[in-house]
């Protein structure tokens, strides 16, 4: 294995377990590693620290281990055992929910993979070429240790560098498409497509919170705001709203949000789905004198890189001043942001900023977060990306 040794005193970080070697931390690099390939990190006096997939780039090394062990298929065996056990004994593994995240990356030790599990088959997605490099015996792995799922689905084509010409090609790596595919989540079926959907077609990290909407719809009109799958508009519904809008601008994801709700409901005329931009729908809503009891606002990332950030914050502003216009005295706000980049302070201040202008009386319900499913490495802070708040409005 090819050595990378650090320059003096920046070893610290790894020392406290933090799963990233930046490149300016590099003295040498023994060799010439292949980008993917396993390399030993050791500090600048040679003593062992961690072993890691190389790549070029400012995050130069990915960590797989702190120990100075063997890297073969019962290494990896071992980390896909760990994750799945987790999951069960969370509870998150049942008769009324198997669709969960298998593996978040460093929350679970794995920087750089995502696999998530939809009844019998996993979605399993590469952010490095070391993960990549992985995928066949990450795929075997999985089937071999986790008995409900017999296909696994490779899906990185826009996730990899492109620079590495690699180009990954997506598809069935174990298995096939599941001609009865039963996702379901809380009880809940949904329809899942990960072939051209995004990420890995469904948005798993909001199950709790779509729980926490339903508990509070009970005769409520209900706005749920980039819809996607409709996700929070069933649990909606059968928390016992009256009326659901959802709101997209993609038509597929309306598409995806009716046939989710019939799965559910069949017909039900409480709810409506609606093909448009957000603020174009929340302008128009002044003409039609539409207003809501509850709104969920839960954006894609408004800001994916740091140079992004000041403009993310006032899109956030923006957005929740005018969910601030459009909801009813006595209404729940449900606000997100999953930008990684955006912490839990600068949302809150964005959201406060908006609170403020509307001038209306705010408090604070829940702050809400990631689900267990998607764990933060309490020595990788960067993992916490999703935050959320629940919002009383008079
Ligand atoms: N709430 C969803 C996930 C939302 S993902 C869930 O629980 O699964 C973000 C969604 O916002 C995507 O479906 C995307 O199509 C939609 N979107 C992006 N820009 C938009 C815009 N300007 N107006 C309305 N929808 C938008």
């Amino acid at each position: 294995m090819i050595t990378v040794q650090l320059k003096p005193k920046k070893e610290e970080s790894l020392l406290r377990f933090h799963p990233w070697v930046f490149s300016g931390a590099i003295q040498r690099i023994e060799g010439k590693p292949a980008e993917g390939e396993l390399v030993k990190v050791v500090d600048a006096n040679r003593n062992f620290l961690a072993v890691g997939h190389y790549q070029i780039g400012s995050i130069a090394v990915r960590v797989v281990s702190f120990v100075d062990e063997k890297i073969d298929e019962k290494f990896w065996d071992t980390k896909i055992q760990r994750a799945y056990s987790m999951r069960k004994s969370l509870g998150l593994i049942a008769e009324n929910n198997n669709t969960y995240r298998l593996v978040h990356g460093e929350g679970d030790t794995l920087p750089g993979l995502i696999i998530d599990v939809y009844d019998d088959t996993a979605v399993m997605q590469a952010h490095s070429i070391g993960m990549h490099e992985m995928k066949d015996v990450l795929a075997k792995s999985i089937v071999r240790n986790i008995p409900e799922v017999k296909n696994v689905y490779y899906k990185s084509e826009t996730t990899l560098p492109f620079k590495a010409a690699i180009n990954p090609e997506d598809g069935y790596l174990i298995g096939k498409e599941s001609i009865d595919l039963n996702a379901i989540e809380n009880g809940l079926k949904f329809q899942v497509d990960w072939l051209k959907g995004q990420k890995t077609g469904f948005f798993v990290d909001q199950r709790e919170n779509r729980s926490l909407l339903e508990r509070y719809s009970k005769g409520k009109s209900v706005l749920n705001m980039f819809c996607y799958t409709g996700g929070f508009s069933v649990y909606a519904l059968r928390g016992g709203a009256t009326l659901v809008h959802s709101v997209d601008s993609s038509a597929k994801a309306i598409d995806l949000t009716n046939k989710n709700v019939e799965v559910n409901f069949q017909v039900d005329s409480r709810h409506a789905a609606f093909a448009e931009d957000a603020f174009k729908y929340l302008n128009n809503l002044h003409e039609l004198e539409q207003k809501y009891d509850v709104i969920v606002l839960d954006p894609p990332a408004f800001a994916k890189h740091r140079d992004a950030l000041r403009n993310a914050l006032k899109g956030y502003k923006r957005l929740n001043a005018k969910a601030f216009e459009q909801i009813k005295p006595g209404g729940i706000l449900f606000t997100f942001s999953c930008s990684q980049v955006v912490n839990k302070d600068q949302f809150r201040l964005a959201v406060f900023s908006a609170a403020a202008e509307s001038k209306r009386n705010v408090r604070i319900l829940h702050q809400l977060s990631q689900p267990a499913d998607h764990p933060i490495n309490i020595y990788h802070p960067e993992g916490e990306y999703l935050k959320g708040l629940v919002l009383w409005v008079e």
